[in-house]
């Protein structure tokens, strides 16, 4: 086993009006080689091979990890913060046992595509998500910085659909 436990410390974002909090959690293990195999089967966002570093998307969060420490850049509170480690933490040792399976990859998955987004929403422009347009908030979800279930106009079938879709990318609600 790669990782059996983290040293969590959690940061509030200087903006006095952010409700977030920023997660750093330290693995007792070394990250750096896992990572070009994490990199296969998780299809990460950013790759940088020196020195090693791997972002992923996972439910409209940003998550970097580093030989030493994993950084999320939103979660709402501890709790939210210890699921997603424990997920990773599986997914971690999970690829570390099974690597030898697994080729590993130095590349970045190809991004979902905005108009495949956007082709699903309602284009109503009502700004229920937050954002000014549907157009933006393809753009947000593609990104991996909203979810879609941030929009609440979407029809079932639709969501269904954007699920189906975002799910190849791990860009997951
Ligand atoms: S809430 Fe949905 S319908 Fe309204 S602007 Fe956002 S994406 Fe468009």
């Amino acid at each position: 086993m790669l990782v059996a436990r983290y040293q969590t410390r959690f940061v509030r974002p200087p903006n006095p009006s952010a409700q977030h909090l920023r997660c750093f959690a330290q693995p007792d293990g070394d990250l750096s080689e896992v990572l070009p195999y994490l990199n296969t089967r998780l299809k990460g966002y950013e790759f940088c091979p020196a020195p090693p570093s791997l972002t992923l998307k996972y439910r409209a969060k940003m998550i970097t990890l580093t030989a030493h420490e994993i950084a999320i850049n939103i979660v709402k509170d501890q709790t939210e913060a210890e699921e997603i480690l424990e997920w990773l933490r599986q997914e971690i040792n999970a690829t570390w046992e099974g690597r030898g399976e697994i080729v590993p990859s130095f590349e970045v998955a190809t991004p979902p595509r905005i108009f495949e987004i956007f082709k699903l929403l309602p284009h109503t422009n009502c700004r229920g998500c937050g954002q000014p347009t549907c157009l933006v908030f393809a753009v947000q979800v593609s990104q991996g910085a909203q979810g879609f279930n941030d929009c609440p106009h979407l029809d079932q079938e639709n969501r269904r659909k954007l699920r189906e879709y975002l799910r190849q990318f791990h860009l997951l609600d």
